[in-house]
Formats: C-alpha cells, structure tokens, sequence
C-alpha cells in the first residue's frame, strides 16, 4: 500500500476526481468505456510541457538548417536515412509477420476494435504479430503517415494460455500512442527528440500518459500486463506486485536515476506502482478477489454431502 505522497508526483496530478467515485465495479457490469473527452484527463501533465519545449527547440533547429545552406545537404541526408531504415524495419515486419484480421487470431481483432471503440480511436491501425525469441513486448509505429501495431508473440501465447485482460492492456497501451498523436506530431520535435535528457523526458511521460489510457480501459489487465514485461509470461504470476512496486523507493541511487532519465521509459516498479494506486484498479482487483473466494467456496450441495 502506497501513500498518496509517494506517488510519481505527476501520476498523481493527473488523477481524475471521477476515479474517486465508486463506479461499475462491484455490480457485475462492464466497465464504462474512457472516451476521448475522459482520456484527455488522463494524460500526463508534464507531456504538454515537454512539447512544447521540443517544439521550440525543434523549430529553430529546423529554421537553422533552413537559412543555412550548409546544413542542406547534411538535413537531406539524415531525413533520407531516417526514411530508409525505419522502411526497411517495417517493410521487414509487414513482409515476415502474422497480419490480425477477423480470420487471423479473431478474439485480438475483436479486441482490438472494442479498445478502439472504448479509447476513442477513429479507426484502429494494422496490428501484426511478430516472433521475438522470447521477448514480451509490443510497439506502436507511423510510417508515410499510417500507424501500425506491433504485438510479440510471446504476449500474444501468454493471453491464449492464461487469459486476454494482459494483451488488452498492453494493446490498450500501444492504441492510446495512436489515440494522443504520439507518433503523428513526432516529425513536429523530432532534432529535440535527439537531445540526451529532453526527448527522453517527453517520451516516459507519454508512457505514463498510455498506461492510465489503458489502466482505465482494462483495469483488470493492467498489473498482469506489467509484470509480464518485468518478469516473464510465467513469473510474473508469481511476483510480489507490493513489494516489485515498493522497490520505486527501495532501489535508488545516482545510477538508477540515470539509468531513468536515459530511457524513453520510466522504471517498471514506478509504472506498477502508477496505476495500482488507481481506484479503478483497486477496485478491479477487489471483484477479481473476491470472485477468486466465491469460486473455492464451498457450495450448498457439498456442505450438504
Ligand atoms: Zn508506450
């Protein structure tokens, strides 16, 4: 159990006062779907600001190599090699990985379009299945202006063995990248993005940004989903997620923080304690638990035998 102080403070910001209330939970129905006015709550209130600060820096980088005409050939050079790798990487993708469609792997299509629906996402982008020797990841990616998801297998074989709530909020995850114009404005701050300590600043915020997007799409999903990234589609069953979460505070020092501040993604345990101090994940994993007691109960007939 975490106290509200300890929270990443801009998780906490960003609470909405809606949370508090008690909601569907309790009575058996599906969860309300977030909706676009709704997740624009939920979005991390140090992203906008990152923005707009590689916005700024981005545009006069950009106006740098404009009336510089040295910098022409070295800007052309670098937009061409940007272009051609990020196409040789997804042509390889297209090219080699499973496309998810009403016939190819139906139960991720269907919940790929009830997320969609539940996010607010106008039309929801090609989703591919890719081989990762082992890895357990997903990514979202904008090509010549289309979006396309990237689930890897092992998440995907992990939802067939032990249920989908963990692949929904992984794609719930990637959806909401699509949602918040993540990779669509990129292009806008892309030279800030470069920069050491500022484009990884901006990137961990969308982080945080998806992973309420998606906490409040599939409450139920979204521990299991990061665990799963920390330990293992079988470990992460039986992780501590208390004490993983705990280790936010536990594990510090010079070196951890600047492992941090270097990554476009914040700390796993900073991630779980986020979203398990949500109300709508708390109260989600109090149905499952005492749906989990209703089920080993003894029933009438058998206290009768
Ligand atoms: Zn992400």
């Amino acid at each position: 159990m975490f106290r509200d102080r300890e929270l990443p403070i801009g998780i906490r910001k960003s609470m909405p006062v809606k949370d508090m209330e008690p909601t569907e939970a309790f009575t058996g129905e599906p969860m309300p779907a977030p909706g676009y006015s709704q997740t624009a709550e939920l979005v991390h209130p140090m992203e906008k600001p990152l923005f707009v600060a590689c916005l700024i820096i981005s545009m006069f980088l950009y106006l740098c190599i404009l009336f510089f005409p040295p910098f022409w050939g070295v800007g052309v050079m670098l937009l061409l090699l940007g272009l051609i790798s990020h196409g040789l990487v997804l042509g390889h993708i297209r090219g080699n990985s499973i496309r998810v469609s009403v016939h190819q792997f139906p139960e991720i299509h269907q919940a790929a379009e009830q997320l969609r629906q539940q996010i607010g996402l106008g039309e929801a982008p090609p989703i591919y299945i890719m081989e990762s020797g082992g890895m357990l990841n997903a990514f979202a990616t904008r090509f010549l202006s289309k979006d396309y998801v990237v689930l890897y297998s092992n998440v995907v074989e992990m939802a067939y063995e032990q249920g989908m709530d963990a692949l929904k909020f992984v794609l719930a995850h990637e959806l909401a990248h699509v949602h918040q114009g993540h990779l669509r404005r990129r292009w806008l701050i892309g030279p800030a993005l470069l920069m050491p300590f500022l484009g990884k600043a901006y990137y961990r915020a969308c982080e945080y940004t998806c992973d309420l997007i998606a906490a409040h799409a599939v409450p139920q999903g979204a521990k299991g989903g990061l665990l799963a990234l920390s330990a293992g589609k079988h470990l992460h069953q039986r992780v501590n997620a208390e004490s993983f979460a705990a280790q936010t505070y536990t594990e510090g020092g010079f070196w951890v923080w600047l492992a941090e501040i270097a990554s476009t993604h914040p700390r796993l345990p900073k991630r779980l304690a986020a979203i398990m101090e949500l109300p709508i994940v708390k109260q989600s994993q109090l149905k499952q638990e005492l749906l989990a007691q209703d089920s080993s109960a003894p029933t009438h007939m058998s206290l009768q035998n």
